[in-house]
């Protein structure tokens, strides 16, 4: 699957929003945007003319990057939540969070869904007692997802789970730490998701 390869500070800047997509360093000084809040290139520190498409092609933007995809996999969610019962922005968003590199993150094995995305893909990670090495793989309410015990002594995920003690797992989610473990109890609602995005602007976006 292909992928962003660039320099994620760079997203953040041009986003205007700390995207957390650099574990430990984002909470730490060394964060580019911290720095220099300022898109990047030499009209950043311009201001940009704010129209309505503009607005809405941010916030598509930057959703897609907070979850590290590329616009056809983005496109093809948001379809998939257009077709879907309910509200469309809020479908959308319980797709992407149920994405099991995001679970993985949420659960607090990975610092970030980069971290995360490559422990599945390196077959660290089982549901319900199978491997699962693919990251969009979505899970359901029900399934347990599970740090594989030939992967249980990885520094990476010990120093995660250091760092990820200090962030909640959200209510829709349930950890056991001993045991490298986590349940999905139900897929999250909107209230249940704690980022910043106005999900509205992208189904306006994609609905022109
Ligand atoms: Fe964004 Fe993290 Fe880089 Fe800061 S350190 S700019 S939050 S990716």
């Amino acid at each position: 699957m292909a992928r962003y390869t660039g320099a994620d500070c760079r997203l953040c800047r041009r986003e205007g929003n700390k995207l957390f997509l650099k574990g430990d360093r984002c909470y730490s000084d060394k964060c580019a945007f911290e720095r220099r809040d300022y898109a990047p290139g030499d009209a950043g520190k311009k201001r940009a003319k704010e129209s309505e498409y503009r607005i809405q092609l941010r916030e598509k933007q930057k959703t897609k990057r907070i979850y590290g995809l590329l616009e056809k996999q983005f496109r093809g969610y948001y379809n998939l939540a257009n077709r879907q019962q309910g509200v469309t922005g809020e479908n959308l968003l319980r797709i992407l969070e149920s994405r099991l590199d995001n679970v993985v993150y949420r659960l607090g094995f990975a610092k970030s869904r980069d971290e995360a995305r490559q422990q599945v893909r390196h077959g660290h990670i089982t549901v319900n007692g199978r491997r699962v090495n693919i990251p969009s793989f979505r899970v359901k309410a029900g399934d347990l997802v599970a740090v594989a015990s030939k992967a249980k002594d990885l520094l990476v995920i010990k120093s995660s789970l250091i760092t990820n003690a200090r962030t909640e797992v959200p209510q829709w989610l349930e950890v056991d730490i001993e045991k490298l473990q986590g349940s999905v109890l139900a897929l999250p609602n909107r209230e249940q998701i704690d980022l910043d995005i106005r999900e509205q602007l992208i189904v306006e976006l994609y609905s022109k």
